[in-house]
């Protein structure tokens, strides 16, 4: 599977704690999307999923995978067999997507059945910057749906807030993970800046 970015334990992509992949390549290029880095298929990285399975296996504490993009549908056998393994492991599954459910059904692939079978909550539609300004918890823009395909989220209380993670390497590398408003985003570089 083609890798943009993986993050083995935080708290800023969905809820609980989360073992957190960004799969690299995205043919549906919403204008200004946030995440540019993610969109050519030949970047990123290319990791085994039985690699990728090993290494979620020795996060013994997580509550889960969270996936983004990049499009994950844009791999959409790859991304079949990890969601299906994953669902064995007892691991809840959130999936952010760019399609919008009814396309996904659409395919009427083996590989999205597997997928939709799988996962908990898929986060739906692509990002529309103009549709920025209030949007429900998770969703980039408020066109973005929240689908629960489980009731494995449905009893919690629904998080209050964004969260935003910044880790910061020996190296003085930053890197910014989590839930924000993109009218945020400045505030926290200024933020990073004064420190
Ligand atoms: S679907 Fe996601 S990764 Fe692809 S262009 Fe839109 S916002 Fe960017």
């Amino acid at each position: 599977m083609r890798i943009h970015r993986i993050i083995k334990s935080t708290f800023a992509e969905g809820y609980g704690k989360r073992y957190a992949i960004w799969t690299q390549g995205c043919t549906i290029r919403c204008k200004n999307c946030l995440n540019q880095q993610a969109l050519a298929i030949d970047g990123g990285y290319e990791l085994t999923i039985e690699a990728l399975l090993e290494d979620i296996r020795t996060q013994s504490d997580i509550d889960g995978l969270t996936i983004l993009g990049g499009e994950p549908f844009d791999q959409e056998e790859e991304l079949a067999s990890l969601c299906y393994e994953v669902k064995k492991m007892n691991l809840s599954i959130i999936l952010f997507s760019g399609y919008q459910l009814d396309h996904l059904l659409q395919r009427k692939t083996t590989s999205v059945k597997t997928i939709l079978d799988s996962i908990d909550l898929l986060i739906d539609g692509p990002y529309i910057e103009e549709l920025t300004g209030e949007h429900p918890l998770l969703a980039g823009s408020s066109n973005q749906n929240l689908i629960y395909l489980t009731d494995y989220f449905k009893h919690l209380p629904y998080a209050s807030k964004d969260l935003v993670e910044i880790r910061i390497s020996k190296s003085g590398h930053i890197k910014v993970n989590g839930m924000f408003k993109y009218k945020e985003l400045s505030k926290i570089w200024e933020g990073l800046y004064e420190l």
